[in-house]
């Protein structure tokens, strides 16, 4: 199948595809890694006239440490992150995350920006950035804000982006001594994606008992979303097998779950509570 016609212009800055999504507004798309948007354009879902391609632009492909946070470019490959040795050593939920992703040439090309503007309900990287509490950095041709992760997602395939916004990068706190974190996912056994999939970060006071936690869970509702019900009901409490599943119970509180062919409601919903416990308990079992 062949897309519809459209012009193609490789950006060279930042502040060049800026000015282009300006000039073309609704007519333009941004082109990251190519592996959800021409996919669309393909089928016919989508049909822009320009296609603004962010890929020579070296400087938006980065992992780095700063003053406490981690900060990964919105070009950056999920095989980057994947492979990251600073991510290993500080924040492997990550490279956990981008092992499990699709195959090794989705990994290749895919870039985190292109999959949190995407916003597939079923997609890995909600999930993992929610239980971070990470921030997504966008960019406007005037300004920058930032927007929580579990804000960004606003419904199937919409995020918080305005029109003209780029994503930029992702950056959050570079997780604490005692944290542990695990990321688990139930793979549609034909596309991949995620019918569950639960991330978790986890930090624990240093004598068995829960400081905080994230748990962010996609493929289970129309966006992904935080179980605040898993955090809250795990806060102050022992890392024991008994606290972990009572916890995990609240996967799904407060909200309206997926049914398709492969997994009805109910179904999804047991998946949920399973993995979320087994998700805790390996979290809990790296937070020494
Ligand atoms: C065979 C296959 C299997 C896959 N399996 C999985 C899987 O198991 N799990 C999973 O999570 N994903 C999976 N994916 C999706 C993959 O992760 C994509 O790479 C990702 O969803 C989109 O990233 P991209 O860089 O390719 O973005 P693109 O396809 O280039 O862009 C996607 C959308 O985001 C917009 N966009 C891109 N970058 C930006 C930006 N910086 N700012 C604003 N808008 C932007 C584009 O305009 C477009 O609308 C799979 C894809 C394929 C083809």
């Amino acid at each position: 199948m062949f897309p519809a016609q459209f012009d193609y212009i490789a950006a060279k800055s930042l502040d060049e595809a800026l000015s282009l999504l300006a000039e073309h507004k609704d007519d333009a798309k941004i082109l990251a890694g190519g592996h959800s948007l021409l996919p669309a354009m393909k089928l016919r879902l989508t049909q822009p006239k320009v296609l603004i391609d962010l890929g020579r632009i070296k400087d938006l492909a980065y992992i780095r440490e700063e003053g406490g946070e981690i900060h990964i470019g919105t070009m950056t490959t999920h095989y980057q992150i994947e492979s990251s040795d600073l991510l290993r050593r500080a924040c492997p939920l990550l490279n956990e995350t981008a092992a499990c992703l699709g195959d090794m040439q989705v990994r290749n090309k895919g870039t985190i920006g292109g999959s949190l503007a995407h916003a597939d309900p079923a997609a890995d990287w909600p999930a993992a950035v929610i239980a971070l509490g990470a921030e997504i950095v966008v960019a406007g041709r005037k300004s920058e804000r930032s927007v929580k992760a579990d804000e960004f997602f606003v419904d199937l395939y919409q995020t918080a982006l305005k029109q003209g916004e780029v994503i930029k990068e992702v950056r959050f706190a570079t997780p604490k001594a005692h944290t542990g974190q695990a990321y688990l996912k139930v793979r549609h056994p034909a596309s991949g994606f995620a019918v569950v999939g639960i991330a978790v970060s986890l930090t624990s006071d240093g004598s068995g008992k829960c400081q905080s936690c994230g748990v962010g869970i996609t493929g289970v509702s129309p966006k992904p979303y935080h179980a605040g019900g898993v955090a809250r009901a795990l806060k102050g409490a022992s890392l024991d097998g008994k606290s972990l599943a009572a916890a995990a119970s609240h996967a799904t509180d407060a909200v309206e779950v997926n049914s398709d062919l492969f997994a009805s409601a109910e179904y999804r919903k047991h998946l949920a509570e399973v993995y979320a416990r087994r998700a805790l308990e390996s979290a809990a079992s790296r937070a020494k």
